[in-house]
């Protein structure tokens, strides 16, 4: 399997598992990879929360 962030081959017995919410489980060959990828969902959350600025 890869690792969900940086995409590179965790060998076995190595990584971590990280199970969403929703079901989905996703693999990090480390654990800065974990915590990257978390907060990188966070930051994308938040501007997705964001109301819209009027544009048009
Ligand atoms: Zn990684």
């Amino acid at each position: 399997m890869k690792c969900s962030y940086c995409l590179k081959e965790i060998e076995r017995g190595t990584g971590f598992a990280f199970v969403n919410r929703n079901g989905t489980t996703r693999y990090y060959c480390t654990n800065r990879c974990k915590k990257l990828n978390l907060d990188y969902n966070r930051k994308l959350r938040i501007r997705e929360n964001k109301p819209t600025a009027a544009k048009a």
